[in-house]
């Protein structure tokens, strides 16, 4: 009972942190004590690719006899524990790191990675948007640029692939969808999926406006997913639990019903706070409603996107 109780004290703190990291907000001081409590736990997905969850962004890992390559590093005060996570699947060193767009919770540790020797890789949009400080108008807020070393020293503009551990690491930029510089990685060998925040499991999705992101963005990326997966296929979001078709399929269609609501209520001329009124996301709040997007919250940003 009592660990239980702790859990829930935990879960709530964790949350707390998220919040205000996920969007790289600086007023809230997160404590040491915050990472002190973080634990990051592997989960093996098969063909030497394994996904690591602690605080922030999901991981994506790759390791073999080439070394190991990290999707995402979550934040700077975990790099020594996801390390040690790393160490505990594979002896290799982390030669790589791709970065699925460039929030802070995804980012983070990319510092630390690019002193340790890896070669850090992202959309070009990503190291043009972490050079300069970022406004992030959903919430208000500044984010510092980033120091050189946690730069990527490899961008692309469409697609590029690692030929790595004996098999082929696809990543492939889509339009804008959560940022302009969304990045899908895909495992082809170990058919494993990593989309970073194009898809939030269990969540409504959050959506950077200011970073030009849209929902009709989100929409398209998980419909290219869609073509690319099969029904054993792994998905990896950038939060929430591992996840598989079937789910990014309810996902992509839970998008689409919302949009379609909200486009209609436009074109008959209803502004936005009529639309939140008129709750749009109602059939889907029980099971999406949960997250750090509010249901009304997620609709005033759709709301935004589609006025564009
Ligand atoms: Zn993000």
């Amino acid at each position: 009972m009592n660990a239980r109780l702790d859990g829930v004290v935990l879960n709530r703190a964790v949350f707390g942190a998220i919040f205000f990291l996920v969007m790289g907000l600086t007023v809230q001081p997160v404590t040491a004590q915050d990472f002190d409590a973080v634990e990051i736990e592997a989960t093996d997905l098969g063909g030497g690719i394994h996904m690591l969850t602690g605080q922030g962004g999901n991981i994506g890992v790759s390791v073999g006899s080439d070394g190991v390559v990290l999707i995402d590093d979550q934040f700077a005060p975990l790099s020594k524990k996801i390390l040690a996570a790393v160490a505990r699947i594979s002896p290799g060193n982390v030669r790589f790191v791709l970065n699925t767009h460039w929030h802070g919770d995804h980012t983070g540790g990319n510092e630390n990675l690019g002193l340790g020797g890896a070669v850090i890789v992202a959309h070009d949009n990503v190291r043009e948007r972490m050079s300069v400080e970022q406004f992030m108008a959903a919430f208000g807020r500044r984010v510092p640029a980033s120091p050189k070393a946690a730069l990527p020293i490899v961008t692309f503009d469409q697609s590029m692939t690692l030929h790595f551990n004996g098999g082929e690491i696809h990543v492939f930029h889509v339009d804008p969808a959560h940022t302009d510089g969304d990045s899908i990685v895909h495992f082809r060998s170990a058919n494993v999926i990593h989309m970073g925040d194009t898809y939030f499991n269990g969540m409504y999705p959050f959506i950077d406006t200011s970073s030009d992101g849209t929902l009709n963005g989100l929409i398209d990326a998980a419909g290219r997913v869609l073509d690319i997966a099969n029904d054993e296929t792994k998905i990896i979001p950038g939060h929430g639990r591992l996840s598989n078709r079937a789910e990014l399929e309810a996902y992509r269609d839970m998008l689409v019903a919302v949009r379609d609501q909200i486009s209609k209520a436009m074109a008959a001329g209803s502004d936005v706070e009529q639309v939140v009124a008129a709750k749009p996301t109602a059939a889907f709040d029980a099971a999406w409603g949960g997250g750090f997007m509010k249901p009304d919250d997620f609709v005033r940003i759709a709301f935004a996107t589609l006025e564009r």
